[in-house]
């Protein structure tokens, strides 16, 4: 029997296990934010990678200021192998988003439907995690023998941008390039599909200053709202068609998103929400903004665009004042090309599948970035169950066979890049 063949009937033999540990993962509501019931979660998984051989530590971000006794931020880490090469990490996010609206189902009940299991977090990424762990059983349960070293991490705060998370585990040098050589991530891109990475993101804000005055003589002030109003305007009109006219070489998915784009998030001013209202100009506005950039674009240009909007708005009317602060910055980041990480899971895919892979580039980002900018680790992929579009939505969910091959594959791509042989 080839190998395809046995591990992807190991795979189907472990559909009840890829199920169940699912639901258990599901049924613990590790929202973010908030941040809740990490701990619950990392323990699970620790007690399941110690059933399974692993040498399990947790690892608390005690020295990070959203880890608090009521929100601990708990990361877990099970070893197998002890770093011999070549060392693959799993590593998929405890933290889900919050349910929201629109459910037809409960949302932490886990409940299994027409071969799809539903609930928050079960695609983006509790599903991913079960097959991650489930991936290594069904190579050794195929006779294979552990000729590497796996780790297996679950851990906090991808939603928040995994600070506390994958980005601290690398800070601290718990995640390392010198004992691991291939990242894979399963977070739902599809299971024929690999991710190679993600565009930039630069949150600012943009705060516009007036002068305040009575409101019933308003041209005695300046409006900030005006003011605002003025630049989110030349934003639409003059930088958005820019923008748009700006495509990467990266493989991102939809195709809307191969271009550059700029999202307003937010935009407050004068005495928005507040009762009773009292006849005043806005002396203050501000909006927040989301914009993605290319890997072609760079963080500094992206942002000297806007500063140079801002200069050029202001020269116009000595009356207009804007001030620009920077939110949150990541830096896009790529695989590179020709990585064997890559090659190992396309053949695996290809294998399992019977038709090649396709690369792709996430829309958003994910911790890819931890690992390759902070940790060194270069050779890391997203990969995983699960249908991008559904994450974050009502009624997610994951088909159970997406759920079962997925792990074959992961299975296969461990033996492809000899973490597992005869
Ligand atoms: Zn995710």
């Amino acid at each position: 029997m080839t190998l395809v063949r046995r591990l992807s009937e190991e795979a189907e033999r472990a559909r009840d296990e890829l199920c169940a540990l699912t639901v258990r993962l599901v049924r613990i509501p590790t929202v973010n934010p908030p941040g809740e019931h990490y701990q619950d979660a990392a323990e699970l998984l620790g007690r399941e990678l110690a059933k399974n051989g692993y040498t399990v530590s947790f690892h608390p971000a005690i020295d990070r200021p959203e880890h608090t006794p009521k929100h601990p931020r708990v990361n877990v880490i099970g070893r197998l192998g002890d770093c011999v090469h070549p060392a693959v990490h799993l590593n998929g996010h405890l933290d889900v988003v919050p349910a929201g609206e629109g459910w037809t189902v409960e949302p932490f009940a886990g409940e299994v439907r027409d071969a799809k299991l539903y609930g928050r977090g079960t695609a983006d990424m509790k599903a991913g995690l079960a097959a991650a762990v489930l991936a290594v059983e069904v190579a050794r349960r195929a006779g294979l023998r552990l000729r590497g070293s796996v780790e297996i991490s679950g851990t906090v705060d991808e939603e928040s941008g995994g600070q506390a998370g994958v980005a601290w585990l690398c800070e601290q040098g718990i995640i390392r390039k010198d004992r691991v050589d291939h990242v894979i991530i399963p977070e739902p891109l599809n299971p024929d599909r690999i991710c190679v990475g993600h565009r930039g993101v630069y949150w600012f804000k943009v705060t516009a200053h007036g002068r305040v005055a009575h409101g019933s003589m308003p041209f005695l002030g300046v409006s900030a709202i005006d003011q605002l109003a003025h630049l989110v305007e030349r934003i639409r009109t003059e930088l958005q068609p820019t923008l748009l006219g700006r495509t990467t070489k990266m493989p991102v998915v939809p195709d809307g998103a191969r271009h550059a784009t700029l999202n307003v998030n937010s935009i407050s001013g004068g005495q928005a929400g507040r009762e009773p209202q009292t006849p005043c100009v806005a002396d203050r506005a501000e909006a927040i903004f989301d914009r993605r950039f290319l890997l072609e674009e760079g963080f500094d240009a992206a942002k000297a665009e806007i500063e140079e909007l801002l200069a050029r708005a202001q020269a116009e009317a000595p009356t207009r004042r804007y001030t620009l602060e920077d939110l949150l910055t990541f830096h896009p980041v790529q695989t590179p090309e020709g990585s064997p990480l890559v090659a190992a899971l396309d053949r695996a895919i290809a294998g399992v599948y019977g038709r090649p892979a396709s690369l792709v580039a996430s829309p958003g980002t994910y911790d890819h970035k931890h690992f390759a900018r902070l940790g060194g680790i270069e050779h890391c992929v997203a990969y995983g169950p699960g249908t991008l579009e559904l994450a974050h939505q009502p009624d997610e969910h994951v088909r159970v066979d997406d759920l079962v091959r997925a792990t074959a594959v992961m299975a296969l791509a461990l033996v492809e890049l000899g973490v597992f042989g005869a």
